[in-house]
């Protein structure tokens, strides 16, 4: 089973500011079509099995995709779809917000980006929010790692700092995307003392090279079993992901350069991340 970890939807305009949609294409080189439906997000997803979805609230950046519209669009798909709920820290309702998704909306997760929230991971507002998730069993998936947005404060964005939250709530799962890009090797060394702190592989293979280091030292620090697969669409597509999966060892033919092996490639892509994310009894 493939499973996609990391996806988005939104409805623009309406979801997005537009400081926010200025900077996409700071995210990669050629272009990122934000102008998604629902039925583009769900036909994307033919590839893989199931997906999960985010909502998104920043009241920084005003981005709001909604809890609601998340809830209402993986309803439409119950067996392909799960919904992961977003609450912003800085709002005094967060943690009744983050029960109302799961306990009515039927979400099954948390996205959390301190980067595009502008909170420190430690701030002690996000402490509930972190004991309501171990609480409920509700995985969270944290945006640690850089961003395309200008007045995102990187200061916030450092993997390492989500150990403090991970040896404070140490039932918690917790999820870094991207691989904490471009601090990889501290997610690495996180997640490999960490048990319950996994990492998902979305949107790094933009620069195939320093994407193939990248499976290179997971190998190397033998992480690879708490990588997870994910695209970021619409950023990109999961069918693009796994093709670049498949062509990782791209710059190795015809070198003594290590092999990044089948074993880890098919691992990331058949991994049982609804096991690993408490979500196996949801579907
Ligand atoms: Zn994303």
């Amino acid at each position: 089973m493939i499973v996609d970890c990391h996806t988005h939807v939104w409805k623009y305009p309406g979801h997005l500011s537009e400081r926010f949609v200025k900077e996409i294409p700071r995210a990669k080189s050629g272009e990122v079509d934000i102008n998604i439906k629902l039925k583009d997000h769900f036909a994307a997803m033919e590839s893989v099995d199931k997906a999960i979805v985010f909502a998104f609230k920043s009241t920084a950046l005003s981005v709001n995709v909604p809890n609601d519209y998340v809830a209402q669009y993986v309803q439409s798909h119950p067996g392909k779809l799960i919904g992961f709920a977003s609450v912003d820290p800085n709002d005094s309702e967060a943690v009744e917000e983050l029960e109302r998704a799961v306990s009515d909306l039927k979400l099954k997760g948390l996205k959390l980006g301190p980067i595009y929230q502008n909170f420190h991971i430690n701030d002690p507002k996000a402490q509930p929010i972190y004991e309501k998730a171990q609480k409920l069993g509700l995985p969270i998936v944290i945006h640690q790692g850089a961003t395309f947005v200008t007045s995102a404060p990187l200061k916030y964005a450092l993997p390492i700092q989500v150990e403090d939250v991970a040896l404070k709530y140490p039932d918690l799962v917790m999820v870094i995307a991207h691989l904490g890009h471009p601090w990889e090797e501290d997610t690495i060394v996180l997640i490999r003392k960490q048990p319950n702190v996994y990492a998902d592989i979305s949107a790094i293979y933009y620069r195939p090279w320093r994407f193939y280091n990248d499976m290179v030292h997971c190998q190397e620090y033998g992480v690879t079993h708490k990588l997870l697969f994910g695209s970021d669409y619409p950023f990109t597509t999961p069918q693009e992901s796994l093709t670049a999966l498949y062509k990782v060892n791209q710059f190795v033919e015809g070198t003594n350069l290590p092999r990044v092996s089948d074993t880890t490639i098919t691992g990331i892509i058949e991994r049982d991340a609804l096991e690993i994310l408490n979500l196996s009894g949801s579907m």
